[in-house]
């Protein structure tokens, strides 16, 4: 059986900024269905499963993990699919990190990871949430499992409230579908510690779902992608000159607000101590 925890390493990509860190999954794909999601490559990806014999390979697996060592919980799926409300898998998961000397990076779009900050208060971790827009509509078409907005927002402000260092990823930001009303997110979880940012970056089967969902987009993005873009790490990146427009909007309001901010893959510096937040976990 293959590994469960293994170091990150996101497909060897030379603008990663990323610091060391070991990357764990406790379920195989995501029910979330996020159009413009990366990690599609693994087959049947949008129907959420658990890792086999999870809970006994962790417990093996943690024990060879050097102490003080960063963990990223989940990188190319979610931890929180609907179905760990009555699992309580990921919960578990929680449990046997927190007795040991190791950091944690909690990265989701669901609300549920809140239930679980009597657990994350008392370990060395940081969460991270993702909001894109708070548009209901857009949301609802961009992410259509995902929980509403307005709900990752409150999980925030919970697991702040708790204690707990909180980061919003306001990632990708999207022409025409959430460009124009990212500043709104950003007002409304102000409160955050950090915010990592980063544009879209188009593969061939996400780009197929988002001009399927926003059809009058299809020219346009053909033309920002495809035709004016750059291809970097395997993806479709827009032009670096809209990618620096794009995210400087991002951190004029981030600095207006007074919250350190960071961009993810995008090769355009930034101050804060780290893009995903790691920064915050002592
Ligand atoms: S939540 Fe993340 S892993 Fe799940 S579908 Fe959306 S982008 Fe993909």
């Amino acid at each position: 059986m293959s590994r469960l925890i293994t170091s990150f390493d996101p497909w060897k990509s030379r603008i990663c900024t990323c610091p060391a860190k070991y990357s764990l999954n406790p379920y195989t794909g995501c029910d979330h269905r996020c159009l413009y999601c990366y990690s599609t490559y693994i087959p049947n990806f949008f129907s959420a499963r658990p890792k086999k014999l999870l809970l006994t390979r962790l417990e093996r697996e943690l024990k060879n993990l050097p102490e003080n060592a960063l963990i990223s919980m989940s990188n190319s799926s979610d931890p929180y699919p609907p179905m760990e409300r009555d699992m309580g898998l990921t919960r578990n998961v929680l449990r046997q990190i927190s007795e040991k000397n190791l950091r944690l990076l909690v990265i989701t779009k669901s609300d549920i990871v809140a239930r679980d900050a009597d657990i994350l208060k008392n370990m060395r971790a940081a969460v991270s949430i993702t909001v894109t827009t708070l548009d209901e509509d857009v949301a609802g078409k961009m992410e259509p499992n995902a929980p509403e907005p307005e709900r990752r927002i409150r999980a925030l402000k919970r697991l702040k409230k708790a204690g707990i260092s909180v980061i919003l990823r306001l990632d990708p930001v999207m022409p025409k579908i959430n460009d124009e009303n990212f500043e709104e997110v950003l007002e409304r979880a102000s409160f955050v510690d950090h915010v990592v940012s980063s544009t879209l970056k188009l593969r061939g089967d996400s780009y197929s779902r988002i001009v399927k969902e926003f059809p009058e987009l299809k020219e346009h993005y053909r033309r920002l992608y495809f035709r004016e873009g750059e291809r970097l790490g395997g993806s479709w990146y827009l032009g670096r000159d809209l990618r620096v427009k794009l995210l400087s909007g991002v951190a004029e309001k981030c600095e207006e607000l007074g919250i350190s901010y960071a961009f993810c893959r995008e090769g355009i510096p930034f101050k804060a101590g780290s893009c995903d937040g790691s920064h915050l976990i002592a």
